[in-house]
């Protein structure tokens, strides 16, 4: 197997580094700028813009801009960084289904894992940036959403801290009003990944999952990671690693998760269970 350490492309770039004989890591390197949106700046991103006039309108709703203060935006961009990196770095590690990886030249393959790392760098023009993110600071609850194809999204000032998402759903055959807890940006950063909602591409209700399983997913309303979301860095790895012979060419990697997951929902309907009467 032939291996390109470094690969530049439009929405990210990505290094595959050797640990040791049995590890690499896979790490996808993101160029962003955040944009200060001001009640003064102007911009557009198809049914969502604004004018300057202190307004952003969002497919034909008008919202209302408060201005950022210095300190405030300087904490936004540390925030946004330690939260992204936080939540979808060292959280995935992808198995191979045979030995394929020769540490050294005449030793003999191992099947080397590799560890799945994310890491971003804040860029101040969008010359060289991957990704081009607007935050701006609304005055009422407003709808983020990011634009994998357009290497965009439009974020607001709540959105790297977690907030509590209460919604019913379907626990085996009740359904609860349950309470998930999810910090925006990792969301939307799901789909700058190219991760789709957890029931398929759209933004109904449905998509955002229906049973408990589905809607405490990250591309749900909840947090939690599974193996789907180390798709990215499979699809990348196939740009890093050149087969050479056909026994490399029958190599594959499976992604797992592999850190620690807390619960992170609430169910607002739980009842204790009836006390079984004591016998007499
Ligand atoms: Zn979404």
């Amino acid at each position: 197997m032939q291996l390109h350490l470094f690969k530049t492309a439009r929405k990210w770039d990505s290094c595959l580094l050797p640990i040791d004989d049995n590890t690499l890591g896979l790490i996808l390197q993101f160029r962003v700028r955040l944009v200060r949106i001001e009640p003064g700046s102007r911009f557009f991103m198809g049914s969502t813009y604004a004018l300057g006039d202190g307004f952003v309108m969002d497919e034909g709703r008008r919202f209302t801009l408060a201005s950022w203060n210095n300190r405030e935006w300087e904490a936004y961009q540390r925030e946004f960084v330690r939260v992204v990196q936080r939540h979808w770095s060292d959280k995935f590690v992808l198995i191979p289904n045979k030995p394929w990886y020769s540490p050294r030249p005449g030793a003999p393959l191992t099947a080397a894992k590799i560890n799945c790392g994310l890491s971003i760098e804040l860029v101040l023009s969008d010359g060289n940036a991957h990704q081009t993110y607007r935050i701006i600071h609304p005055t009422q609850p407003f709808r983020s959403f990011a634009d994998p194809e357009g290497r965009s999204g439009l974020f607001t000032h709540t959105d790297v801290e977690p907030e509590w998402n209460t919604s019913m759903t379907r626990m085996g055959r009740e359904t609860h009003s349950v309470s998930f807890y999810q910090i925006a940006v990792n969301h939307e950063f799901g789909h700058t990944l190219g991760l789709a909602h957890v029931n398929g591409v759209g933004n109904s209700d449905w998509n955002y999952g229906v049973t408990l399983e589905q809607r405490e997913n990250q591309l749900g309303l909840g947090s939690r990671l599974t193996s789907t979301h180390a798709r990215p860095w499979i699809n990348r790895l196939k740009s890093h690693l050149i087969p050479r012979t056909h026994a490399d060419s029958t190599v594959h990697f499976t992604g797992t998760v592999d850190s620690l997951q807390l619960i992170e929902y609430w169910d607002n309907d739980w009842q204790p269970p009836e006390p079984t009467p004591a016998r007499t």
